[in-house]
């Protein structure tokens, strides 16, 4: 089904392709698309690199102007998008190359050099046929990670080619060539210009790589789990397991043991909290007295209790963690067999900040079990609490 699914993918490409040959302009598959095929692995996504512009390439299909500053259009065939980019070069290439030239055509040619890794580089006519400026080919064969050009050179454009160097080692399980490895040493520090956004783009696919183990080695070994704020500890110490961690699960244990979560990196508030109230639980003694279970909850409790046990801290104690949070007398302050209404009305008194005071006691006493949650019990110990 699936292959099916990507075939017919490819013929659409295909087809897009070959309209834009009929109207005169050259059009190839590039990047990734060329790079899965050869390897046989599922297709993700598909880009066309073509020399029309972007206006041109509206005019042939349904299109939507995702990045035409970047001279990438959409183009829509059915259900399936296709990401059609105009021949860029890179800028300073550009300049040193053709200095008084106002409107530079950059070439097919220009366009593959520009891009990061010579096994992305590779190109695909209409036919299936590979054209290969860059040797993408053989260090495919060699399974071979190694920038187009300097490698240097590379990195100093664009920083975020470091991660992407691991994201695909991470995903094939390929080596990273020497030189391109000794630049990444060299360069490292380079990643703390990049946006940590960026950064955590290529870290969440990195993580899904079936050879995540072999990409955290190698930054280890270049030095980049030094620059990457707060991760040095985590990817230090999973670097040692057998069994790599899920991302969440891996910056959940990263901060417990670096104690903090830098704030260069821009989670969403639910991911800085699970991340932080994970860190925090995983450090609490288990199993979890009752209160804790009620306070954090069960999911916290039971992710607390995973990253405790990855980082050797305690044993797997989800079944007793679960089984535990199902027998607490109350799991809610809503659960509480008293209202708040009904609260005042017994004590006689207006409502004001004693009230939620008032029910954390009850709650604590029901949690330690010396109060029953039953409407008269608690109206009792509601009047005799605010007695005085
Ligand atoms: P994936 O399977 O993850 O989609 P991909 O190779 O298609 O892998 P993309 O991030 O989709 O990677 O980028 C598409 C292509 O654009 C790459 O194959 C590469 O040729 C080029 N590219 C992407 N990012 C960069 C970059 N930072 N520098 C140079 N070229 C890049
Ligand atoms: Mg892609």
């Amino acid at each position: 089904m699936v292959t099916v699914k990507k075939m017919s993918n490819i013929n659409l490409a295909k087809k897009v392709i070959s309209i834009l040959k009929q109207n005169g302009y050259e059009a190839y598959m590039v990047g990734g698309v060329v790079r899965d095929y050869l390897l046989k692995m599922p297709v993700s996504d598909i880009d066309i690199t073509t020399n029309a512009k972007p206006y041109q390439v509206s005019k042939l299909f349904k299109t939507k102007p995702t990045g035409v500053k970047y001279g990438t259009v959409t183009v829509y065939l059915g259900t399936n998008a296709f990401e059609v980019t105009t021949y860029r070069i890179e800028s300073e290439y550009q300049d040193n190359r053709h200095p008084e030239e106002v409107s530079f055509e950059a070439t097919v040619e220009d366009d593959v050099k520009r891009r990061d890794f010579t096994i992305n580089g590779m190109l695909m006519t209409e036919a299936l046929e590979i054209i290969d400026y860059v040797g993408g080919k053989a260090d495919l064969q060699a399974k071979m990670i190694k920038t187009i050009g300097n490698p240097i050179d590379r990195f100093n454009e664009d920083a975020l080619r470091i991660m992407r160097a691991f994201y695909f080692q991470a995903k094939l399980g390929f080596q990273i060539d020497k030189e391109t490895r000794e630049a990444i040493h060299t360069l490292r520090g380079k990643l703390l210009e990049i946006s940590n956004e960026r950064i955590l783009m290529e870290m969440i696919k990195m993580f899904k790589g079936p050879y995540l183990k072999k990409a955290i080695h190698t930054m280890i070994t270049t030095g980049v789990h030094e620059v990457l704020p707060g991760l040095k500890e985590g990817l230090l110490y999973v670097n040692t397991l057998e069994e790599m961690p899920y991302i969440d699960n891996f910056f959940t244990l990263s901060f417990a043991l670096h104690g903090s979560i830098p704030n260069e990196w821009k989670f969403s508030n639910k991911h800085r909290h699970r991340y932080e109230t994970g860190a925090y639980l995983a450090k609490q003694p288990q199993p979890y007295d009752p209160y804790t279970l009620y306070t954090y909850g069960l999911d916290f409790c039971l992710l607390g209790n995973r990253i405790a046990y990855i980082l050797g801290y305690a044993p797997n104690l989800k079944q007793t963690i679960e089984k535990e949070y199902q027998q607490l007398p109350i799991q809610s302050d809503l659960d509480l067999k008293l209202s708040a209404t009904e609260m005042i009305e017994a004590v006689g008194k207006k409502a004001g900040a004693w009230v939620k005071q008032l029910q954390t006691k009850m709650v604590i006493e029901i949690l330690n079990r010396r109060l029953v949650n039953e409407k008269e019990a608690l109206r009792a110990y509601a009047i005799s609490e605010q007695k005085e």
